[in-house]
């Protein structure tokens, strides 16, 4: 029954969420119970109406005590269901009419229950290593988490990818402790054994990206033109922190260029968390890897395990953090970019052959897995988690090198400093690439998109070759085996006499 059918999909249907409020700032006032492994926090939340007139607005937070609601020293009434709070405003606010909520919290990510994902392996938002020090081995660390949205579990806010804000922390640690956040580092001021580090980000970005480390670290520092670039590691890799992560100011320069937007941020941190639950995080100028990046020298000489995460975290500053994806479905958007920056990267440093046997490694890793028949946006996917796979990122990158050998070079880099620009702090899907590339290159690209984009799988071919001697002719024979044949373009390279000839189909 169709109308059945109809309902099922809709169930299943993961829209962009809807705007009632656009964040504007967010202020925080943090310390931390290491015992009770807890936040104790001060929100100041800046919004105002999208567009309807409402006297009411609802945050995440996830699995919080809420001690106090209120604005202008009023307090509110809320209702709160330990995921989110609805908020009574004094009185209807109109479109673009700005308020600022105070909330005095306690943030509990020990009692958030929340699913975790493949890439990213729990989702508490905030996490304590090693807090009571018992284990000798290990140093005290905290880092949080924020994709996909989890940053709700230690600050309340509009938890979705479509929201922008400014931002400033205040945290305040055991004076031994050094802290990262996004943003420049405004003010260190000690309080006794304390430490109060005032953090400051002057331009928009999602929620997911806030980020927050604690650590006994050295400071390694880099710089990229004006702006630092600096390297937190624990001690005894000090001495090898630009060995490990030395590429960094090169690959900001590089992308910078190639992209012609220079990098839009006024800082580049990298920190290494203990017990990190995926490989990295693109955190706002406050990048985390996870502990595989501490490497030897010895190690090193085989081979930098991180460099081409590395990469992919830095181009995620302009695709991901200055664009941002919509939502979970478009999440291509973030990730096809990021992974195809490690393509960019190779053939920049090492030639093409190396960065087409990297790209050979990941299509093969996509063709291996078992999600070919995944749209490459999906709107109907079970857990938003899901998205995190092989075809969001490899088919992803993939599919941006065709689209680069299809409109050519110099029409593919101007088509992302486009889209960039018309996009920047803002949220976009996948159409308004299609339609930056429809401008630029004069070709309508529907098809394009609605094969690769929005339908699922890749063309299977089989190839057979026929050399006539008499005729002296080759004969090719291509038959796809898909029962929707694909258009793609193709290039045949024939040798003759040593000479290489080729030949183009599409
Ligand atoms: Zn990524």
């Amino acid at each position: 029954m169709s109308s059945i059918s109809f309902s099922q999909t809709y169930k299943t249907y993961k829209p962009e969420r809807d705007k009632i409020h656009s964040l504007v700032h967010t202020k925080l006032k943090v310390d931390f119970n290491f015992s009770e492994k807890q936040l104790n926090g001060e929100a100041w939340v800046t919004a105002k109406p999208h567009f309807y007139a409402t006297n009411k607005i609802t945050l995440d937070a996830k699995a919080m005590l809420i001690h106090q609601v209120s604005l202008n020293n009023k307090n509110l009434d809320y209702n709160y269901d330990d995921a989110s709070i609805v908020i009574d405003l004094p009185k209807e606010y109109k479109k673009d009419e700005e308020f600022t909520l105070y909330i005095k919290y306690t943030a509990r990510p020990e009692k958030v229950q929340q699913k975790g994902s493949a890439a990213i392996t729990d989702a508490k938002g905030l996490y304590f290593i090693n807090a009571d020090g018992l284990d000798k081995n290990k140093p005290t660390q905290i880092w949080t988490q924020g994709e996909t949205e989890a940053s709700s579990c230690w600050f309340p806010t509009i938890d979705s990818p479509n929201q922008k804000t400014t931002q400033e922390i205040y945290i305040t640690v055991p004076d031994k402790y050094v802290t990262l956040s996004n943003g420049k580092l405004e003010s260190s001021i000690k309080n006794g054994t304390n430490r109060t580090d005032y953090w400051k980000m002057d331009q928009k970005h999602a929620p997911y990206l806030f980020f927050m480390g604690v650590g006994e670290y050295e400071v390694i520092k880099d710089s990229y033109k004006n702006i630092p670039v600096d390297y937190y590691v624990e001690k005894e890799y000090a001495p090898y922190a630009k060995d490990i992560f030395g590429l960094t100011p090169e690959m900001i320069g590089f992308f910078s260029d190639i992209l012609g937007v220079e990098y839009p941020w006024n800082k580049y941190s990298q920190i290494v968390g203990r017990d990190y639950i995926s490989g990295a995080m693109e955190n706002t100028t406050a990048v985390i890897h996870g502990e595989q990046a501490y490497q030897t020298p010895g190690q090193l000489i085989d081979e930098n395990v991180q460099e081409n995460t590395i990469a992919h975290e830095i181009f995620h500053h302009w695709f991901g953090n200055l664009v941002t994806t919509e939502s979970w479905s478009n999440l291509t958007l973030n990730e096809s970019f990021a992974n195809y920056s490690e393509y960019l990267w190779r053939e920049h440093k090492y030639g093409k052959l190396d960065a087409d046997m990297h790209l050979f490694e990941d299509s093969q890793s996509y063709l291996d897995g078992q999600n070919t028949d995944k749209h490459l946006v999906r709107f109907n996917y079970v857990d938003k988690e899901d998205m995190f796979d092989l075809v969001s990122y490899n088919k992803g990158g993939a599919i941006l090198h065709m689209l680069r050998n299809y409109v050519g070079d110099e029409a593919f880099f101007l088509g992302l400093k486009t889209f960039l620009n018309e996009n920047k702090y803002k949220a976009a899907e996948v159409h308004q690439l299609r339609l930056v590339f429809e401008k630029i290159t004069g070709k309508d690209l529907n098809w394009f998109f609605n094969q690769w984009y929005f339908g699922a799988g890749h063309p299977r071919i089989e190839v057979s070759y026929d050399y006539n001697t008499i005729q002296k002719k080759v004969t090719v024979n291509l038959l796809q085996l898909n029962v929707n044949e694909f258009k793609f373009p193709l290039a045949i390279d024939v040798f003759e006499n040593g000479k290489k000839q080729d030949i183009t189909f599409l």
